[in-house]
């Protein structure tokens, strides 16, 4: 019996962990998955037939149709893509620009661009030849390469947060560019060498900025402090200047008295009362002069410093102004004007814990552009850019002011709704969609149709902020699945 219930017991152990084994296994599939579907985002723009490549992967994962003989035939598709970049690149005279690349080879181009329009067109039979080689040099070129862009991209994040002498902002932009978009490994090269002058220029321009301020500060700080010695040397002055007086007043009264006593003769009485008084008038109209005078200082010296005070309050509310708008240029998206996904964050975790607090409804949306590369592809990314500015504009005036919008990244928005259920979520997000597909968009002369497809999850007890992230981000993609075009909430489970 005990043996039993021993071997139950393990059992049930058993069947826990190997429950907890496959919750862990799937988190870290969907990780890997997202991790993924970013990395081959971040990989695009080297050639089209490669960005159909990674499109294919990424299609694949959504659809969750990982066929891993299919696959492998994909990784050599993309390994040969590799080659033919490094070969390019050796091949090209020694200032390949992207650009220059572009143009010498527009047929080319053309013909894979053609392929990457419709991804639904049968895959090509054609695939680049193979280029002899050593591996390892390919590997270690494509890592460059990857370097590259990496730094391209986070300097365009510093760009986007600190401000530089226009000229350097210029040398930056051009720098960014190119390491964006060159494949000359000797250019690149350079460029990143100027990263770190940037960052050195930026970070010394900043504290030079504040060195300033603080000094300035200093300056108005030690004149208040010779406002103050001076106000209490005349105060001193003063007192001195009062007792002076008194003094000569008692002496002159002393004099008299003593005059009184020793005169008998009236007449001469009376002259030496009248020239004592005399000097006591005199005293009391020196006294007189020397206060107007010390107060005519004082005021002088009170309406200056009020002057510097203002000048420094001024200064100080500027300085105050700088830093919000910094802040707020740090927190915004460039493009889209819309919150930026450090700003979303920030808004997460203050949500997360007001609802951890007070356990309100809290429902947390993921906006996806249906077919976007479509619209890039067909009517230039110019187009593309327009679309993602207008509907984000029509995010920010059409959902609630208590709602919190803001740009995840490339055409994926995300929305908090606080003490929203996620049904009543659906509804707001339900209605944006019909208007967005109703906008009049026209490129080309065309009418465009512009979607969206959305996820959305509701926090429920256990939840972290990635927990909810990840169920509204499943969900958008089953609505990518269903169709596209519509709303799906996820189940509340919590895996
Ligand atoms: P799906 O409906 O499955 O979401 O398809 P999709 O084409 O929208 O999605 P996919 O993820 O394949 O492509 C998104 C494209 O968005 C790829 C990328 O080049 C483009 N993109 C990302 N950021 C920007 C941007 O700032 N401007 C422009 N014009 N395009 C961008
Ligand atoms: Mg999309
Ligand atoms: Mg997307």
């Amino acid at each position: 019996m005990a043996s039993d219930q021993s071997w139950k017991e393990k059992y049930l152990q058993e069947l826990e962990s190997a429950d907890n084994r496959e919750k862990q296994w799937k988190a870290e599939r969907n990780t890997l998955e997202r991790m993924l579907v970013r990395t081959s985002l971040a990989s695009e723009g080297q050639t089209p037939e490669l960005d159909r490549l990674l499109a294919r992967i990424r299609k694949d994962l959504r659809k969750n149709r990982v066929d891993v003989d299919a696959w492998k035939e994909l990784q050599d598709q993309i390994d040969r893509q590799v080659a033919l970049l490094d070969e390019r690149q050796s091949s090209n005279d020694r200032k390949p620009s992207f650009f220059s690349r572009k143009s010498r080879e527009p047929e080319q181009q053309q013909q894979q661009q053609q392929q990457t329009i419709t991804e639904s067109l049968p895959e090509s039979t054609e695939q680049p030849e193979a280029v002899p080689g050593n591996d390892q040099d390919i590997e270690d070129n494509a890592q460059r390469l990857r370097i590259a862009r990496r730094v391209g991209q986070l300097l365009g994040q510093m760009l986007a947060q600190v401000s530089l002498e226009p000229a350097a902002e210029a040398r930056a932009r051009s720098l960014q560019q190119s390491l964006l978009a060159s494949n000359d490994w000797d250019e690149l090269r350079e460029g990143l060498n100027h990263v770190a002058e940037l960052v050195i220029a930026a970070v010394t321009r900043s504290k030079r900025e504040f060195e300033d301020f603080l000094k300035r500060l200093d300056e108005r700080l030690e004149l208040l402090r010779e406002h103050f010695s001076a106000q209490s040397s005349a105060q001193s002055g003063r007192l001195h200047a009062s007792e002076d007086l008194d003094r000569e007043i008692r002496e002159e009264i002393e004099r008299v008295g003593q005059r009184l006593q020793e005169s008998d003769n009236l007449q001469d009485l009376k002259q030496s009362v009248s020239r004592h008084l005399e000097s006591i008038g005199q005293a009391v109209g020196r006294f007189r002069t020397q206060e107007s005078e010390r107060e005519r200082a004082l005021s002088e010296q009170l309406e200056a410093m009020q002057e510097k005070v203002a000048a420094m309050e001024a200064h100080s509310e500027q300085m105050q102004e700088q830093v919000r708008k910094e802040r707020l240029r740090a927190m915004t998206d460039l493009l889209t004007e819309l919150p930026n996904r450090e700003a979303w964050q920030e808004r997460l975790s203050f949500e997360y814990n007001r609802w951890q607090r007070y356990s309100h409804p809290l429902t947390v949306g993921v906006l996806d552009i249906d077919l976007f590369k479509r619209i890039n592809d067909c009517y230039g990314h110019k187009a593309g850019d327009r679309v993602l500015q207008l509907v984000a504009k029509e995010f920010r005036e059409r959902l609630r002011t208590t709602d919190f919008v803001a740009r995840f990244g490339g055409e994926e928005f995300v929305v908090l709704f606080p003490e929203t259920e996620p049904e009543d979520a659906r509804t707001v997000v339900e209605k944006l969609r019909e208007h967005v597909g109703k906008l009049p968009f026209h490129f080309r002369g065309e009418p465009v149709t512009v979607t969206f497809s959305a996820g959305l999850a509701g926090f429920v007890v256990g939840d972290t902020e990635e927990s909810v992230f990840d169920r509204a981000d499943r969900a958008l993609y089953q609505a990518k699945d269903a169709g596209r075009d519509q709303v799906v909430i996820s189940d509340n489970a919590t895996a």
